[in-house]
């Protein structure tokens, strides 16, 4: 197989994790360096997620249609991120799934978040929205194998999928856990977060391909729930205390944490944390457009935090 994209590194690789079943890992996993999936069987093939960047995407693409596979008919979005649907367009083949809330996202947000990171060098990457939306569980059957869209959370998201292949074992989680990173709910939620783990876990997959970071088992899903049982216990503690959510941030021992990748997200994970712990009514909707409008000012805390600038390496 030959791959004749512009370099990109570290270089990304598809892995075939069971049969017919794929992990594109992008290394190192950080902001924005996001993984994809695929699935192929009796000459169908359906793509888990884009990438970031046009270079990325079309590095992705070549990968995917490698070794005589054909171009995905579908594609499916795990959330409305622009790491994981910049890349969209470039697959003019597929009918894009995601879930309602998704495409309402990916609508309104459009390129936002080419703003937050303008060292990256983008290309030409573009809103495509979904072509098929959802709200329940969905099966889609790709050539020979059933693959079903399950929407979680609120969690990473406020409209995240997981896609879980029964017959193989391999569930797609999205962002909703990452691996060797530090989970990322400033949008979605940390209760949320730790009840869509132990959903998570009730499909009791083998193999786990996380939206950032290597393929791995079940552990993942340890970690992120020890991570979030501790974010909600330090935000139990400020509010009591009444203190901010960056002063609990540089207080806080990180401690085994401090392996997992952008620790700094424990800042942005606080302000979600706070919120909660301050509001009476379990479940209550989240107020995203005010969210996302304290984004650049929680982003700023991240740097005071980690006392240097966020490198995003798209
Ligand atoms: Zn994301």
């Amino acid at each position: 197989m030959t791959i004749s994209a512009e370099k990109i590194l570290p270089e990304p690789s598809l892995t075939e994790v069971a049969d017919g079943v794929f992990a594109y890992l992008q290394p190192d996993g950080g902001w924005c360096v996001s993984n994809a999936g695929l699935v192929v069987s009796d000459g169908v093939a359906a793509l888990v997620d884009t990438a970031a960047t046009e270079a990325r995407t079309r590095l992705l693409r070549e990968h995917v249609t490698a070794d005589g596979r054909p171009a995905p008919a579908v594609l499916v979005n795990t959330h409305s991120h622009g790491d994981h649907t910049f890349g969209n367009h470039l697959f003019p083949e597929a009918t894009i799934f995601a879930h309602a809330h998704a495409r309402n996202e990916m609508d309104r947000a459009g390129l936002h978040l080419t703003e937050l990171w303008p060292g990256v060098v983008w290309g030409d990457v573009r809103v495509a929205l979904p072509q098929v939306t959802y709200r329940d569980p969905v099966t889609v059957h790709v050539g020979g194998l059933a693959v079903e869209l399950v929407p979680v959370g609120p969690a990473h998201t406020t409209n995240d999928t997981v896609v879980w292949v029964p017959e193989r074992g391999v569930l797609f989680t999205g962002d909703i856990v990452m691996s060797g990173v530090t989970p990322f709910c400033p949008l979605g939620s940390i209760a949320g977060s730790l009840r869509a783990v132990d959903e998570l876990r009730r499909f009791g997959a083998t193999t786990l391909v996380t939206g950032h970071g290597p393929v791995g088992g079940p552990e993942i899903l340890d970690v992120a729930e020890r991570y979030l049982r501790w974010v909600r216990d330090l935000a139990r503690e400020g509010v009591a205390a009444g203190s901010t959510p960056l002063e609990v941030a540089r207080a806080a021992d990180l401690g085994p944490f401090a392996e997992l990748k952008e620790p700094e997200r424990l800042v942005p994970n606080l302000h979600r944390a706070f919120a909660e712990e301050r509001s009476t009514a379990l479940g209550e909707e989240l107020d995203i457009v005010a969210m996302a409008r304290e984004m650049g000012v929680i982003f700023q805390e991240m740097v005071t935090y980690k006392g240097e600038p966020l490198s995003c390496c798209a």
